[in-house]
């Protein structure tokens, strides 16, 4: 069986190809290159044992480049990774995020349809929930209200996969919603590795605690949570990539759409981050508190049960593995792939 991979030289896209690997599947990757680097899919191939993964580097919203790649290939399934993800630009430049992310998947759609290829995963976000829900976050909470672009190209994308699905019973199509993606590769071979200065949490306190940031700061301490500070659900970037082989296996027999939480279940404030990554690691990660950011919720985390009950997945890391692999990658590699 052979998957093609979109963005798959990304963070999540490559220790995904590396599990899919390991799991026996073939991989084809199609990745512009536009926020990653080539070097991690050399490594991934090193970590299976030198396994070649066949790479395009082009623009999935290229029509011509798709369809020469399913001329070349009998693809099986579609992992849709490709997509820009920062929230802030998202704000600034929302022309740029829903051209790039739903003309993409509409180019991939109706290419994959004109193969034949019709079961794909697509890679939505917590994002597309609306704030006002109870926690945790089901798969049939609440959607919408999204607070920047980047969100609603993630509900957008959802809905016209789901529109798809509805019109040809033969597509089948899970969109997983992650929660917040940390960690890498236990090697430190392979990790996140942001082009600019970070948004996310995770990379900005290793990016402190190594030297590159000289201080975290803290988003509000002000909101109704045990520390007065942000609580998420943070999952291994490598329990991560496992659903999408999950999600696989349970679309080989299943058409239409389905939905899964991609997260562990278990919230963590920014201060639970800040001081389990320095008990990992005996390291130090100055903070400053700084105001709230504009659009964050006090208290974000899902309910993993239906994954667990119907793909049989379920987080295995822990918060100190998260944190210890994080800084493996960061310390062996403190410039990222640039090194
Ligand atoms: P990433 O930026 O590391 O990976 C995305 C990859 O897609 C990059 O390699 C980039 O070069 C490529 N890409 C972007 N637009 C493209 C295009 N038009 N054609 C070809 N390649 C293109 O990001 P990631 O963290 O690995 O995220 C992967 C996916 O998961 C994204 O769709 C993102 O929105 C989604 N997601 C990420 C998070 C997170 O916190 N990391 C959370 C929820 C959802
Ligand atoms: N956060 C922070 N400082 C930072 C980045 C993030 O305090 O430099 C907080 C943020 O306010 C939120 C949590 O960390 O409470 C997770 O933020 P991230 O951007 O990683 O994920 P998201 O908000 O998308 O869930």
């Amino acid at each position: 069986m052979t998957v093609l991979v979109t963005g798959g030289s990304g963070y999540i896209g490559s220790h995904t190809c590396l599990e899919l690997l390991n799991a026996g599947y073939d991989v084809v990757v199609i990745d512009n290159l536009c926020n990653s680097s080539p070097k991690s899919l050399q490594r991934v191939e090193e970590l299976a044992g030198g396994k070649h993964i066949p790479f395009y580097q082009a623009d999935v919203r290229d029509r011509a480049a798709l369809t020469k790649i399913f001329e070349e290939h009998t693809i099986d399934f579609v992992i849709h990774f490709a997509g820009l993800k920062a929230v802030g630009e998202s704000v600034a430049k929302p022309l740029a995020y829903y051209d790039n992310n739903l003309n993409a998947t509409m180019t991939l759609c109706d290419v994959m349809g004109s193969h034949g290829c019709k079961r794909i995963v697509f890679s939505s976000s917590a994002t597309v929930y609306s704030g006002d829900n109870k926690m945790p976050l089901s798969e049939t909470s609440k959607t919408g209200n999204c607070t920047n672009p980047y969100g609603w190209t993630k509900y957008m994308g959802e809905q016209i996969l789901r529109d798809i699905a509805k019109a040809d019973p033969e597509w089948s199509v899970c969109n997983l919603r992650y929660f917040n993606p940390v960690g890498a590769h236990e090697s430190g071979l392979i990790g996140e590795d942001p082009k600019d200065i970070p948004n996310n949490l995770m990379p900005y306190i290793s990016q402190t605690a190594i030297g590159r940031r000289d201080h975290l700061s803290v988003f509000g301490n002000d909101y109704d949570t045990p520390d007065g500070t942000g609580v998420r659900d943070y999952i291994h970037v490598v329990d991560l990539a496992r659903g999408h082989v999950a999600a696989l296996s349970y679309l080989q027999d299943h058409k239409g759409e389905c939905i899964f939480n991609l997260g562990t279940g278990v919230g963590y404030s920014v201060l639970d981050m800040v001081h389990a990554f320095e008990t990992a690691n005996g390291v130090d990660v100055p903070y400053e508190i700084a105001p709230r950011r504009p659009g964050d919720l006090p208290t974000v985390y899902s309910s993993p049960e239906k994954s667990r009950q119907v793909l049989g997945w379920e987080a295995t890391y822990s918060l100190e593995d998260m944190c210890r692999d994080t800084w493996h990658w960061q310390s062996l590699n403190p410039n990222g792939y640039q090194d």
